[in-house]
């Protein structure tokens, strides 16, 4: 791998990588910026070779274009297994999560795992039912941790020369604290992550208010990886 030529040498294929400015700023944990940026790998029956793409909303929501691109631009035979990979800038709202549990329903041998950066609207209760209902479904759906912001750098991202080692290093407590959130949409636990933006204001706040139901059903180690218990 050659650090003066950028990720082309890695990667002869013509596949769309985003500007690193662009992943910087969909993918930053701390920005609840309205659009979302999907970054996804396919990878068919046993082969080795995986194919990747980018999307984002449109008239519709990045999950949902990706459903219908999925179905429509090749015949897929439902006996064929296949595993996808979501890298998400946002977790999917109540009605992509009915979408993606009905796209599974028709599609057995299909895999989903989901990457997200940011929990989306995460205090309401139908975009939190439908995780839950994602994560039942078999769905693993995991915060974006440093591993990640890496992996992307590298695969989806037309990084400068010599710059394969740098990728955005956001503070780990935001992402630990969205992943103490989702755990406990998965346990269906009230939320105990609020987050402030104020208008005109450049930065949000991310607190934590813990109940004793989520000390009671949470694991010690959880909680204290936050660094705020
Ligand atoms: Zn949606």
């Amino acid at each position: 791998m050659s650090s003066e030529t950028g990720p082309v040498i890695v990667d002869p294929t013509l596949r769309r990588r985003i500007e690193p400015q662009e992943f910087e700023v969909f993918f930053d944990p701390r920005e609840l910026r309205k659009e979302t940026c999907l970054l996804y790998e396919i990878r068919w029956g046993g082969r080795h070779s995986i194919w990747r793409h980018t999307g984002q909303n449109t008239t519709k929501h990045a999950e949902i274009n990706f459903i219908e691109k999925f179905t429509s631009e090749r015949y897929f035979c439902p006996s064929t297994q296949c595993s996808i990979v979501w890298f998400l800038s946002w977790s999917p709202c109540a009605d992509c999560s009915k979408a993606i549990t009905e796209f599974l329903s028709r599609h057995p041998k299909v895999t989903l795992f989901i990457y997200i950066a940011r929990l989306y609207y995460h205090t309401d209760q139908r975009n939190r039912q439908g995780l839950r209902d994602l994560h039942n479904r078999g769905v693993t759906i995991q915060i974006m941790t440093e591993q990640e912001y890496c992996y992307c750098w590298r695969n989806f991202v037309n990084y400068p020369p010599s710059n394969e080692v740098y990728w955005p290093r956001y503070p780990n407590v935001w992402m630990r604290m969205y992943a103490l959130e989702l755990y406990c949409i998965v346990l269906g636990l009230p939320p105990c992550l609020k987050i402030i933006r104020r208008h005109q204001h450049p930065l949000t706040f991310f607190t934590l208010h813990l109940q004793s139901c989520h000390y009671q059903r949470i694991p010690p180690h959880i909680l204290w990886a936050t660094g705020l218990v």
